[in-house]
């Protein structure tokens, strides 16, 4: 009897078996993060790209008291600052005691989507059908796109400069468009021979935009000239004005619970608006904290996190070097340098979860669990950890001895088989700077579909991660 109690013992000791947090968290906490998960939904309901993520971010900070930089002359401890870049990526952060470093939580606000083409309005007379042409933003699978009701979001300037923020197809009345897809009865040789990935093309993805004829003889393109004369009715545009536009098409349905139980949410954009929003609401929680935490949310990650708003521009820097001086207006350049060595990060990006459909993509003892916690991954990138900033085992150490001291639920895994495939994070854009980082995120199952899918618990857990690391 002693013999086998000892044996358990010795297991529960030396084994790391983890939970679902469904079945570890107390009746309250759940009820705090169902809760949660329902103002998560509103957020993703109202938020469909990177400037309205912006837009809807402003609006509620600066009501918490976050204000401008540009309004203050220097920082102290405790002021709320935010910065924002361009409408399209953002910084937001809370002044601490001791500046000898800064602790920040990195995410992206961009999700793969499809654009406007600047010249896109053409009209198929043998159809009668007017349409847009596009070209996809980021990683996506295109044929997800055909056959789905699409929304246009997005910013026009008219010639005289006014600008016009467009945003067609999410409420009830509107209409809504979409890339028609092929009847499987005629598709056995144009699309039946391709591959999966190639069975819809890029120039394929084309949005259907009208159908009715201006009645006029002396007009020859008649369904496209009905499309502008709507067009320049209701916002004031002429057909010129597409070509400055920022038009993004996105999904047109609201994100909905997934499940008899309700453990999930169906939504577009969860990678990385989950992140996004986590860390938003934890920077807002922030109170007095010992060192500056900030919250930077960035665009174009998709592709590649260039441009003057990706990750891959001095932003950080910029942000950082600015607060710096104005906690510190004696500085120099070096012990600048020192403070951004000396700093922690969380690269905020989602991971994947396992699809039991697919599961031999994953190995899975080292494969993320939906409902398990947070994220964690060492290092991200593809077969041999290319393109990767791996974290170290002192940071690694650092950040699991916090998180289990604050009862942080977490996973710890890599997101597929090592010559599986992969992918990166901005992660690496940070570790140039000399700063610990780590990726941490919650796990989606059709991650970059128009309906990816998280799971309540883990949404719960990487408010519960980001709130602990920015409140040091
Ligand atoms: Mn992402
Ligand atoms: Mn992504």
């Amino acid at each position: 009897m002693a013999k086998k109690e000892n044996k358990k013992n010795i297991e529960k000791e030396l084994s790391a078996k983890k939970e679902s947090m469904w079945l570890t968290l107390e009746k309250k906490e759940i009820d705090k993060a169902m809760k949660f998960a329902e103002e998560y939904k509103k957020f993703l309901k109202e938020v469909k790209t990177e400037r309205e993520t912006v837009e809807y971010f402003l609006n509620i900070a600066t009501k918490k008291g976050f204000k401008d930089i540009k309004s203050y002359k220097n920082l102290k401890p405790g002021d709320k600052f935010y910065i924002v870049n361009r409408n399209k990526s953002m910084a937001m952060g809370v002044v601490g005691k001791d500046s000898s470093r800064f602790d920040l939580v990195v995410s992206h606000i961009d999700a793969p989507r499809i654009d406007i083409k600047p010249n896109p309005l053409w009209e198929d007379q043998d159809a009668s059908l007017a349409m847009l042409k596009t070209h996809y933003y980021g990683g996506i699978k295109k044929y997800q796109w055909a056959s789905r009701p699409l929304a246009i979001h997005g910013v026009v300037y008219t010639k005289s400069g006014k600008k016009i923020e467009i945003k067609i197809g999410e409420s009830p009345d509107d209409p809504v468009f979409v890339i028609p897809d092929l009847l499987p009865h005629l598709a056995r040789k144009a699309q039946g021979d391709r591959k999966l990935f190639d069975g819809i093309r890029g120039e394929e993805l084309q949005l259907l935009v009208g159908n009715i004829p201006i009645n006029d003889e002396e007009v020859k393109e008649k369904v496209k000239t009905q499309v502008l004369k709507y067009l320049n009715e209701k916002y004031g545009m002429v057909e010129e004005d597409f070509n400055s536009a920022d038009l993004e098409i996105v999904p047109a349905h609201e994100p909905r619970d997934v499940g008899f139980d309700r453990g999930l949410i169906g939504a577009y954009g969860h990678d990385d608006r989950i992140c996004a929003y986590t860390s938003f609401q934890a920077i807002l929680d922030v109170k007095n904290p010992k060192y500056t935490a900030i919250s930077f949310f960035y665009d174009k990650e998709e592709i590649g996190s260039d441009g003057n708003v990706g990750a891959q521009s001095n932003f950080l820097e910029y942000v950082l070097e600015k607060v710096y001086s104005m906690i510190n207006p004696n500085y120099t350049h070096t012990e600048f340098l020192d403070v951004l060595y000396n700093s922690r990060a969380i690269s905020a990006d989602v991971s994947a979860a396992i699809n039991p459909i697919y599961k031999s993509v994953h190995d899975i003892q080292n494969a993320a669990k939906a409902g398990y916690g947070i994220v964690i991954s060492k290092y991200t990138g593809h077969g041999g950890k290319y393109g990767s900033s791996e974290a170290t085992a002192e940071f690694m150490h650092e950040i699991l001895s916090l998180f289990q001291k604050k009862n942080v639920p977490y996973q710890i895994a890599e997101l597929g088989k090592v010559d599986e495939g992969g992918g990166g994070t901005i992660a690496k854009f940070f570790a140039r700077y000399g700063l610990d980082v780590v990726d941490m995120g919650p796990g989606v199952i059709s991650m970059h579909s128009p309906y990816e899918v998280i799971s309540k618990m883990d949404l719960w857990s990487s408010y519960l991660a980001y709130k602990v690391f920015l409140s040091q």
